[in-house]
């Protein structure tokens, strides 16, 4: 009897904004793997890292599987020329690929892929990381993809979503996709809340379909396999699709917004979330863009919330004092602005209440009194009343103390939506009986 070894395969940077997908070569390799009966030992894994990263194409996504093989060495050729084969590095991939052989996941991985969720972690720090805890790395290009790949593996799930995603047969590769709009709509309105952002009701608008030449149909994100393969059931389209795979994520979770964002910690491209008070009067400019300071730990941060998030109108109706929690991604310091926090959440916290000033009304006459000169008071021109103070008002406040998430059509894949606020899912176990791989028969 051969020994049996549990094997972690983490992969990223295989894909380009020209075509393929890391999740697609997940699928290959799955799809070869399960013909060989390999156990898995859970679902497939695509991690979200940080959003805010500028060169990285379409999401920041990474695959890690584990697996319990016999023969690992063949195992890993084999994965080892599907990443060779189906990585797009003449278009710019930078494909990595890390294996690691064990049950348990040290806490160096863990840690390393925390800080991958909202810093920019350098790909020579991958390579180090390697180094010092005996990984099998191979990579193509830069190796800026060993960064996921590493992450990718030491992922730890606290919570999670699942994605359902179909691929096309390959004729079909940057086609125009066909699927029926009433159809998603049913969809939606037949399994949310265990599906989410399938279909944006306001705009009327599908948002389960990329636009992109890469090999997905279609995506549904969710809770639990069975409505996963509910909404495929309901969905209706002509074009004969090769099959699909549920993924494990943490697209829904917030994940890059939990750290705390601060003066020492907000360098280029961080992202995270900060509370502090509003120090200015918003400015409203071209295009509808709202800009604003906030001062937390005596620093002021610039915030900008634009147009297409659907909060600039929220943000725009701040005042100095209010008390909020904003959370986004670190943009670089420009010609016109310093180090600015793109804002993708804000939690209105208190509200300060909105004084205004004018003179004092002559409740006689129902006519505001005159000023009689610098600090010479008030005079009704109408009937003579004299008042010293001017009066104050409170202006009622168009916003709430609550939080304001962007329109759905402006969600990134972390993004926690409406419906997942103060939900943990820890209800979608891995069973091997699940049906969570198909190729169909067609
Ligand atoms: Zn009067």
């Amino acid at each position: 009897m051969e020994k049996e070894t549990i094997l972690n395969v983490g992969f990223d940077d295989t894909d380009s904004s020209k075509g393929m997908c890391t999740t697609f070569l997940a699928y290959k390799i799955v799809n070869l793997l399960q013909k060989q009966k390999t156990e898995f030992l859970d679902f497939p894994r695509l991690i979200r890292f940080n959003p805010n990263i500028p060169w990285k194409t379409r999401g920041n996504g990474a695959v890690s599987i584990k697996i319990k093989t016999k023969n690992p060495s063949k195992i890993k050729d084999q994965i080892k020329n599907l990443v060779a084969k189906y990585s797009d590095i003449k278009n710019g991939a930078n494909p990595g690929l890390v294996f690691f052989e064990s049950d348990s996941i040290p806490s160096a991985f863990i840690n390393f892929s925390n800080l991958a969720l909202w810093q920019l972690i350098n790909r020579n720090n991958a390579k180090r990381f390697a180094k010092k805890n005996n990984l099998e790395i191979f990579y193509q290009g830069n190796g800026q993809g060993l960064v996921g790949a590493i992450g990718a593996i030491g992922y730890d799930f606290h919570d999670h979503t699942l994605e359902l995603l179909s691929y096309r047969k390959k004729p079909k590769f940057g086609k125009e996709r066909k699927i029926s709009t009433q159809s998603v709509k049913i969809m939606q309105e037949k399994t949310s809340p265990n599906t989410f952002n399938s279909f944006d009701t306001k705009r009327g608008r599908v948002l389960i379909t990329p636009h992109g030449p890469d090999p997905v149909f279609y995506g549904v994100r969710g809770e639990n396999v069975d409505s996963l393969i509910y909404a495929t059931k309901i969905l209706k389209s002509d074009e004969k699709l090769d099959g699909y795979m549920i993924f494990k994520s943490n697209q829904g979770t917030g994940d890059h917004l939990k750290n705390e964002l601060n003066f020492e910690n907000m360098k280029p491209y961080a992202s995270g979330k900060i509370t502090g008070i509003v120090s200015n009067l918003p400015k409203i400019v071209k295009g509808g863009h709202v800009f604003f300071k906030i001062l937390s730990q005596n620093h002021d941060f610039w915030c900008a919330v634009y147009k297409p998030t659907g909060i600039s109108t929220v943000a725009s109706n701040l005042i100095k004092g209010d008390k909020i929690c904003v959370g986004g991604g670190v943009r670089k310091a420009s010609k016109h602005f310093p180090r600015i926090i793109n804002i993708e959440f804000l939690d209105v916290i208190d509200l300060q209440k909105n004084i205004s000033k004018s003179n004092p009304l002559c409740k006689k006459c129902d006519k505001k009194m005159k000023s009689k000169g610098q600090n010479q008071g008030f005079q009704c021109i109408r009937c003579g009343k004299k008042a010293s103070k001017k009066m104050t008002i409170e202006i009622s406040r168009k916003i709430k103390k609550q939080l304001y998430l962007p329109k759905i059509s402006a969600h990134r894949h972390l993004t926690r939506p409406l419906q997942r606020i103060g939900t943990i899912n820890k209800t979608a176990k891995f069973d091997k009986s699940l049906s969570w791989f198909c190729i169909y028969r067609n």
